[in-house]
């Protein structure tokens, strides 16, 4: 699964457009900015220049045909009635055919929309009252007046003022907005390009009432995408598997996506949100309709209402990048109940990859598993040289789409290496000391407590010495805590790519441990179907349902009614 940490790394150029009174950014419009030749790193904004208006500007003090009405009106009433019904209805028994509630990641203040067709705004708490935007039409959603804060300062309250050229509309509470038809631009006025998107469907915004992830969700005004299951696939799953992956590979992935976003849904993971499931990682990547392409759209129909079930319950099926060669259990990753079909599965053939299949052994030592981080060995989540070739022709070719979409592809997400010195592991696990007791200065050893039979680490232990020279220790355990044990150290937000690894010691001339190289296999948790495990056994001629039956074991496959 991708994170959108990576997207500081995108290169699209942040050019905006003073139409109106509005900054909008020059895409919009369908100009496209260049990124630098070595892509997003160094990122930086160029400043568009327009021999002419752009198509679909609003003329400054242009005759504004925006029309609010609150007459009764027995038909509307009745299609907002029902989108609301529909709307309410979402979470329940899911089907393909309903829409779902997502959480787009926010950031700044007001949320701005625009669209090449007529907007409807109605109010989810004042019936009958409704604003029609003309096409083209800027519609800015901001925080009224008179809006509170609790005494945490983190819960908002309305009411939300909306501005259309120089008219204001004010006392909204939830702010309910259709589209006629075509895309919807959203700006949440953030000057990073992830928070310039379009997207199918409705939308609701509303004074945030919860948020999960601060960092994420900034805005005070909370920004749902209401949106039909397949359509939100559509966005998912390129975001998800690069396009140019085989066909199977892909339908292997949205029938992945299109489950896992289900069994997050019945599940509830959003249950305190005002919404279904959110847009970046913790749940699935949703950068809305920007990356679509003709072979992800048709992975998604071929597989429309297709769904995986262990039982008679959706299964969740979770998926990483790269397993690295052995896929983990859910239960060793996350330490929850075993799941039966997130059980370890070794992704590589005793023939194809013999040389792999003499290494892994039923039964394996530290020796064992230095030999299998260290070496280069075959297995199905290998990117092969042509792999990496393409990926570096298609970097060269267009270096904002290959940072989008190829990271799956890198080699050093099979193999790779991390290095730090004693000093900066003993710092790392300074801020872990109990209180009360000495910080740790320097690291001495690195043990490994416990490794599941797919190679991860489940516990690891830190030794090392206090400033005072007396000895300490740290144990961590969990995927997750053990991968960030050395974040912000390596400069790297997710410093450990995964938790199958081993440490080797570096020493001085007198013996005496100075650092470790870390040397491990894949990246991302590794439970359930490996991305690029999938496109390899597609290129190698299975289908879909062969690539979900091999990572999934013991799952079926049914069609949604
Ligand atoms: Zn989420």
């Amino acid at each position: 699964m991708r994170l959108f940490g990576s997207l500081p790394r995108v290169s699209r150029a942040a050019s905006f457009v003073a139409v109106g009174g509005f900054l909008l950014p020059a895409v919009w419009f369908g100009f496209s900015s260049r990124g630098t030749a070595n892509g997003a790193r160094d990122a930086v904004v160029q400043p568009v220049q327009f021999a002419q208006a752009p198509v679909g500007a609003v003329d400054d003090g242009a005759e504004l045909s925006a029309e609010e009405n609150t007459e009764p009106d027995a038909s509307a009433d009745a299609q907002i009635l029902a989108q609301q019904t529909a709307y309410a209805s979402a979470g329940k028994a899911p089907a393909a055919s309903r829409t779902i509630r997502v959480g787009l990641t926010t950031k700044g203040g007001d949320i701005v929309l625009w669209s090449p067709s007529q907007m409807f705004v109605s109010d989810g708490e004042q019936l009958g009252r409704r604003l029609t935007v003309p096409a083209r039409q800027t519609v800015t959603f901001s925080l009224g007046d008179n809006q509170t804060r609790n005494a945490g300062g983190t819960v908002f309250s309305g009411p939300v003022q909306i501005n259309m050229g120089s008219s204001a509309y004010g006392a909204w509470q939830k702010p309910m907005v259709w589209v006629a038809g075509g895309p919807t631009h959203v700006s949440t006025n953030g000057e990073n390009p992830r928070f310039q998107r379009a997207y199918r469907g409705s939308f609701e915004i509303a004074p945030q009432i919860y948020s999960f992830e601060p960092a994420m969700h900034k805005s005070k005004l909370r920004l749902v995408n209401i949106v039909p299951l397949e359509e939100y696939l559509r966005g998912v799953v390129p975001w998800e598997m690069s396009p140019s992956a085989p066909l199977e590979a892909l339908k292997a992935q949205a029938i992945c996506a299109r489950s896992e976003a289900l069994s997050k849904l019945a599940g509830g993971r959003h249950a305190k949100d005002d919404f279904q499931i959110c847009d970046y990682d913790h749940c699935q990547g949703y950068p809305g309709i920007e990356n679509e392409k003709p072979a992800t759209d048709r992975a998604v129909r071929e597989t429309s209402g297709l769904v995986l079930y262990h039982g008679n319950t959706i299964a969740d099926a979770v998926y990483g990048t790269n397993s690295g060669g052995i896929s983990a259990a859910a239960d060793h990753v996350w330490r929850g109940p075993p799941e039966a079909y997130l059980q370890s599965v070794r992704d590589f053939s005793p023939t194809v990859h013999s040389a792999t299949a003499r290494v892994v052994k039923p039964r394996m030592t530290e020796a064992d598993w230095t030999i299998y981080c260290t070496r280069n060995l075959p297995s199905w989540a290998q990117p092969s040289q042509s792999q990496i070739n393409d990926l570096a022709a298609r970097r060269r070719k267009s270096p904002r789409t290959a940072a989008l979409f190829q990271e799956n592809d890198l080699p050093e997400f099979y193999r790779w290496t991390r290095e730090v010195s004693a000093a900066e592991l003993g710092a790392a696990m300074a801020t872990k000391a109990a209180p009360g007791t000495a910080p740790m200065q320097t690291a001495t050893e690195v043990r490994v407590v416990e490794r599941a039979t797919s190679g991860h680490i489940v516990k690891l232990a830190i030794f090392g010495r206090t400033s005072d020279g007396s000895p300490t220790s740290v144990t961590i355990e969990k995927d997750s805590y053990i991968r960030a044990m050395l974040s912000g150290r390596l400069g790297s937000t997710t410093a450990l790519p995964s938790s199958t690894f081993v440490a080797i010691a570096r020493r001085d001339a007198s013996g005496t441990v100075t650092g470790w190289s870390f040397r491990g296999a894949g990246w991302g948790h590794g439970v359930g179907m490996c991305q690029r495990g999938a496109q390899n056994h597609a290129l190698a001629g299975w289908n879909a349902r062969q690539i979900i039956a091999h990572y999934y074991r013991g799952t079926t496959l049914r069609k949604l009614q």
